[in-house]
């Protein structure tokens, strides 16, 4: 891993999370992007079950809970180990594991 962030910014409210890389790229991420590809077993799980689902011609109705209406955003984000940060998100989900490869990865529009 060639590069760190050197300054992490809330913006938009806490919506949005702005990641100042030591290579002078500034990153811009919904913290909804975030939450939705969340790394984590449990989530990866869920997505490959609604995968399945989709892909098996029926439909079924969303949920949405009232958690998943608030307007999400960061609780907490704290480094795990030296590569990765743990994110706590304000729907209380907190196993999620974002490797800076990972969070790298995430920008929109780029290829790759
Ligand atoms: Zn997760």
């Amino acid at each position: 891993m060639d590069f760190v962030p050197i300054g992490l910014t809330k913006q938009n409210d806490g919506r949005e999370l702005e990641i100042s890389w030591s290579d002078g790229w500034v990153q811009s991420l919904t913290v909804r992007s975030l939450r939705d590809r969340c790394p984590c077993a449990t989530c990866r799980e869920k997505k490959a079950a609604e995968q399945k689902k989709s892909g098996s011609g029926i439909r079924l109705l969303q949920i949405v809970s009232e958690a998943e209406m608030q307007p999400l955003s960061l609780v907490r984000m704290t480094p795990a180990g030296n590569y990765a940060y743990n994110l706590v998100f304000s729907d209380g989900h907190n196993s999620g594991v974002y490797t800076l490869e990972y969070l790298r990865g995430l920008s929109a529009g780029v290829s790759g």
